[in-house]
């Protein structure tokens, strides 16, 4: 197979793989309407597959993905990419170790977003997936690298694939981009679950010894083999 042709097929499979991603979003209702965006990087490129900008999720597919640079201009398909792209470009080219970026407004992660608070590490799901609390970013304007650099500046000091930027919602990244939707998920999770435990009094913090316990195990132990 000559490169190209190879290049064409991860493309292919990158732009099938972040559209049914997309999927996910609505299943776990973390979206409406066209809000909310995931992307990939092309393994070992300096391009992404991204969602198109303002395109309903029932009228997602493989073909309506896009590819870009890691600067946000478009490389590949018929539609702009999603109004989000700069702050995943700017983290693929800060954190060379992520695959996958995921962005939503989904309603207990941002209502702590709104308040610019992280969430407690009170639950060991907490301690498994995000190594501690989930960190708050700072208040950044969409249009150039602010919201990138506050993702980046607040996890690269943070074991946590999420973060909630001010004001605004959550990001999470991961090695690949089915392991950012997870963290997604798992932040509106937890999310609408401390709120609730707020509701009734105050939850207990889990010990930093238990945390980095938890963590570790989570990380290298559970699941099955290469599969969380
Ligand atoms: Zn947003």
């Amino acid at each position: 197979m000559s490169l190209a042709a190879e290049v064409t097929e991860t493309f292919e499979q990158l732009r099938e793989t972040v559209a049914a991603l997309h999927g996910e979003l609505t299943r776990y209702e973390l979206v409406i309407w066209t809000a909310g965006n995931i992307s990939a990087r092309v393994p070992g490129q300096d391009l992404m597959v991204i969602k198109p900008s303002g395109v309903a999720y029932d009228d997602l597919s493989a073909a309506t993905m896009v590819v870009t640079d890691l600067h946000g201009n478009l490389v590949q398909g018929e539609l702009a990419p999603s109004s989000d792209t700069a702050a995943h470009a700017y983290v693929y080219r800060h954190m060379p170790e992520v695959g996958g970026v995921v962005h939503t407004h989904s309603t207990y992660a941002t209502a702590w977003a709104a308040r610019g608070e992280p969430i407690p590490c009170v639950l060991t799901m907490i301690a498994d997936e995000f190594g501690g609390e989930i960190p708050v970013g700072p208040f950044a304007l969409i249009g150039d690298d602010s919201i990138g650099r506050g993702i980046v500046e607040t996890l690269k000091w943070s074991r946590s694939p999420a973060v909630l930027m001010r004001n605004h919602g959550p990001f999470t990244i991961g090695r690949t981009a089915r392991d950012a939707v997870k963290a997604a998920v798992m932040v509106e999770d937890v999310a609408r679950t401390v709120h609730k435990s707020y509701q009734l009094g105050t939850p207990e913090p889990l010990s930093e010894q238990d945390v980095d316990r938890l963590y570790a195990r989570y990380q290298n132990v559970y699941g099955q083999q290469g599969e969380k």
